[in-house]
């Protein structure tokens, strides 16, 4: 899966502009042009990264990261902040704000990219890289390949999905809701019922004889993703 940038611009050359750099560097793009918007993009889909301007129509950058950290979903996303010279920069940065960075317009891209990918570094190490492993498990996220042992493995599109997402964030317990939103998204309903049904698909399709189960059950909290080496 291409790691999600929402970038919240109400400039339309540089909302543009940040648009074309981010899918050249392998990102998926969505442009929010207010900050109403930008709080409403967010909830019905986790980004990865936020960049989120200062000035904004109807709810200012500052308020929107402010919200963004209150909720559960998007308390730790990182959040880059744009503003432009005289923004009451002087005074106080994004960073007061919780955001994790703030760059002062005009920019160059070649330095937005190079802290995007320190801040992406930091808070989620696995989200720029095209091959994860974990413990004997290997997914290759460019070519859709999985591998247990050295062992190809064939999975559903869902079933890996679901497994991506399980192995960028090991041993963090995901209720069936959180897999949800992060695997099917928010636009479409589904059962919860349904994440057990491919859960169970993904643990059958993993199964080695005298290999542990990666896969951890939470007794009514959901499920985890655990590195096995042998
Ligand atoms: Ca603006």
């Amino acid at each position: 899966m291409k790691p999600y940038v929402l970038l919240v611009e109400d400039e339309e050359a540089l909302a543009t502009l940040l648009e074309y750099n981010f899918q050249k560097e392998g990102f998926e793009t969505s442009i929010a042009i207010d900050g109403e918007d930008a709080l409403l993009q967010a909830e019905e889909r986790t980004p990865d990264l936020i960049m989120l301007d200062w000035m904004l129509p109807k709810l200012s950058g500052v308020e929107v990261c402010r919200r963004l950290r209150r909720r559960k979903s998007t308390a730790k996303t990182p959040i880059i902040m744009l503003s432009a010279r005289g923004d009451e920069t002087d005074r106080v940065t994004g960073l007061d704000y919780g955001a994790d960075d703030y760059m002062v317009k005009p920019f160059s891209m070649t330095e937005l990219f190079a802290r995007t990918r320190a801040l992406l570094r930091r808070v989620s190490p696995t989200l720029l890289q095209d091959i994860i492993k974990l413990g004997d498990i290997e997914v290759d996220t460019k070519a859709l390949r999985v591998k247990r042992a050295d062992n190809a493995i064939h999975l559903g599109p869902t079933e890996f999905r679901l497994l991506d997402h399980l192995i960028r964030n090991p041993g963090r317990v995901f209720s069936r809701e959180q897999l949800l939103d992060a695997v099917w998204g928010r636009d479409i309903y589904v059962e919860a019922r349904t994440v057990d049904v491919h859960i169970g698909r993904l643990r059958k399709a993993l199964k080695m004889p005298d290999r542990k189960d990666p896969i951890r059950t939470v007794r009514s909290a959901g499920y985890a993703f655990e590195a096995v080496n042998d």
